[in-house]
C-alpha cells in the first residue's frame, strides 16, 4: 500500500499507511480556491476565538488581582502571609488541583462544571423507547486541520458538514477524542468516544457522540492519526480532504438528552445525540491515542431526573 504520510512520535514506533484515495481531485483549481477560503476562514474563526477568550482571561486577572488587595501587583500571598502559587484561572485538567472536581471553582465563569444540575457526560439507562426521528447527516468530503490542543486530539471544519433534526440545521464545527468514554450505557464502558460539535445559527450546540469500541481499523480516525501535529496547538493542515460520514456507525438509532459541554466552562442546553451502535478502532489506533491521552475523560455526572429518549 502506498504511504502518503508517516508519523512518528519519539519512541512511539507507529508507522502508518493510508490509501491514496483520498487524494483524488486535490490538484483541482476550483477546489483549491474553495479551500484556500474554508480555510482562510477556519483561521478566522480561530483567531477570533483566540481574540474573546484573552479578553475574558484579561478581565478576570484584573479582578483578581483586585480581590486580592487593593490592586496589590500580583501578590501571591494570603492573609497569612504564606506564599501560595498563583494557578492560572485558564487551567484545567483531569486530575489532582486542577481536576473535574476542582473546574467549578477555578474560574467564575465556569461555575456550572459545579453548580449545573443538567451536566454531561451521563450514565445513559431507563431512556423512553420511542419512534425518534431520523438525524439526517450531510456530511461530505470536506478540508480539516488537526490540533492538538493539551486536552485533546481536535479536528476542526469550516461551513459544509451538517445535520439536520426537529427542523433544525446544525453545522459540524469538530469532532474530538476521549480515551475512555465519557459517556456509559447501563453502566457500561467504552474505550473510546469521538464527539462530534454541531451548532446551528442561533448559536445552539448539537453533540454527536460516536462510542468506540476495539476491532477493525477505522478511516477517518487512520487520517487523524496520520496528521497528528508534532506541536502542541500548533494546527497541522492536510492538503487532503476528509469524509466524516466513514466515523459514523451503520445503524443510526440513538440515545437523546439535554445535558452540557463535558469541559470548561461546562455550558448547559447542549443537546446530546448518543448513537447506538458503537464503531471500531483497531487496539493500534487505540493505544496511539491512550498514548498522547491516558485519560480525558469527565467522570459521570447526576442525571437528576432528566428525560432519556431512545429510538426503537
Ligand atoms: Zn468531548
Amino acid at each position: 500500500m502506498p504511504c502518503n504520510r508517516f508519523f512518528s512520535l519519539a519512541a512511539l514506533s507507529v508507522g502508518i499507511c493510508f490509501p491514496a484515495a483520498a487524494l483524488a481531485g486535490a490538484d483541482n483549481a476550483a477546489v483549491n480556491v474553495a479551500r484556500a477560503a474554508e480555510l482562510a476562514a477556519i483561521r478566522a474563526k480561530h483567531e477570533q476565538t483566540e481574540r474573546e477568550v484573552a479578553a475574558i482571561m484579561k478581565t478576570r486577572q484584573e479582578e483578581i488581582r483586585r480581590e486580592r488587595g487593593g490592586g496589590r501587583p500580583k501578590s501571591s500571598s494570603n492573609v497569612d502571609g504564606e506564599a501560595r502559587p498563583a494557578v492560572p484561572v485558564e487551567h484545567w485538567s483531569y486530575e489532582g488541583e486542577t481536576g473535574p472536581q476542582r473546574w467549578g471553582k477555578i474560574n467564575p465563569a465556569w461555575a456550572k462544571c459545579h453548580s449545573g444540575n443538567r451536566q454531561s457526560p451521563i450514565d445513559i439507562r431507563e431512556g423512553i423507547q420511542v419512534e425518534l426521528e431520523t438525524v439526517n447527516f450531510d456530511y461530505k468530503p470536506a478540508a480539516f486541520n488537526v490540533v492538538n490542543n493539551g486536552h485533546t486530539v481536535q479536528v476542526n471544519f469550516g461551513a459544509g458538514n451538517r445535520i439536520s433534526l426537529t427542523g433544525r440545521t446544525y453545522e459540524l464545527m469538530q469532532f474530538h477524542f476521549h480515551h475512555p468514554a465519557e459517556e456509559t450505557v447501563g453502566g457500561r464502558g467504552f474505550p473510546m468516544v469521538a464527539h462530534l460539535h454541531h451548532k446551528d445559527a442561533e448559536g445552539r450546540l448539537a453533540i454527536v457522540a460516536v462510542l468506540i469500541e476495539s476491532g477493525d481499523p477505522n478511516p477517518v480516525v487512520q487520517t487523524v492519526w496520520n496528521n497528528l501535529p508534532l506541536e502542541a496547538n500548533e494546527p497541522l493542515v492536510p492538503t487532503i480532504t476528509m469524509d466524516v460520514s466513514q466515523l459514523l456507525p451503520q445503524r443510526r438509532e440513538y440515545y437523546t438528552y439535554m445535558g452540557s459541554l463535558t469541559t470548561p466552562p461546562c455550558s448547559e442546553g447542549v443537546l446530546w445525540i448518543v448513537m447506538k451502535q458503537p464503531i471500531t478502532l483497531s487496539p493500534q489506533q487505540i493505544a496511539i491515542f491512550a498514548r498522547l491521552y491516558p485519560m480525558n475523560a469527565r467522570p459521570v455526572q447526576a442525571t437528576a431526573g432528566r428525560l432519556i429518549k431512545e429510538s426503537q
